[in-house]
């Protein structure tokens, strides 16, 4: 979805290279554009390409998986190799000291097979020790929402005792609730696609 054109800081020698898990994976509800998640975006051409590259959406511009922001995150990680899409995001946690915003990461399960990879109980062992906060993001069919779960304080032991089978026994579990849930349908926002470019843009999964 994106090159190294963010104002945001991206990892050094990280690229998207032939990823674009963010086109299919994402859902994306902005005035230009809408899509559901788990649905490839209709301008990927047959190369799995960005078809309007040089002119994408303003939301397509700004978007850096945490594959390219997370210098903690294991190279293993670039999504369509790990089967799991990163997002970094600033959440408030119910019970935050003072209401105060923390630093998180919503691990976007692609592929089930990648609860039980070392790339991604590698990265819960590294989220824990940056103090990360760690979602689990389950997608429901197309054009319903996804389940999350925050499994931050089961998560803190095992990854602190490196303790690889233990992280995945609690992944598989949260996934396992998280897909149990019902989803309701999402509800767009915003209307009808309009030409890309437009601006006040924003992106959610
Ligand atoms: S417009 Fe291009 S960059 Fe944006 S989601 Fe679609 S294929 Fe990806
Ligand atoms: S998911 Fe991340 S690595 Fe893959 S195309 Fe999107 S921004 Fe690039």
């Amino acid at each position: 979805m994106s090159e190294q054109d963010a104002a945001v800081a991206l990892v050094p020698d990280r690229a998207c290279g032939s990823c674009h898990a963010c086109c299919v994976a994402l859902l994306i509800d902005t005035a230009a554009f809408q899509k559901h998640s788990g649905v490839a975006c209709h301008h990927l051409d047959s190369d799995r390409r960005c078809g309007i590259y040089a002119s994408r959406y303003e939301a397509c511009r700004a978007f850096h998986c945490g594959y390219r922001q997370l210098p903690w995150l294991p190279e293993t990680m670039r999504p369509d190799q790990a089967g799991v899409l990163v997002l970094p995001l600033m959440t408030r946690p119910d019970d935050a000291p003072d209401g105060k915003l923390l630093p998180s990461v919503v691990f976007v399960i692609l592929d089930e097979a990648s609860l039980d990879s070392e790339a991604l109980t590698t990265s819960v062992i590294a989220a824990v020790r940056e103090e990360v906060l760690i979602v689990l993001s389950v997608r429901g069919p197309p054009g319903t929402t996804s389940s999350r779960i925050d499994i931050s304080e089961a998560l803190l032991l095992p990854a602190m005792m490196r303790n690889r089978r233990g992280i995945q026994r609690i992944l598989r579990e949260a996934y396992a609730h998280a897909k149990a849930v019902e989803r309701p349908a999402v509800v767009f926002r915003n209307g009808g696609e309009r030409r890309p470019r437009g601006g006040g843009d924003e992106q959610a999964e």
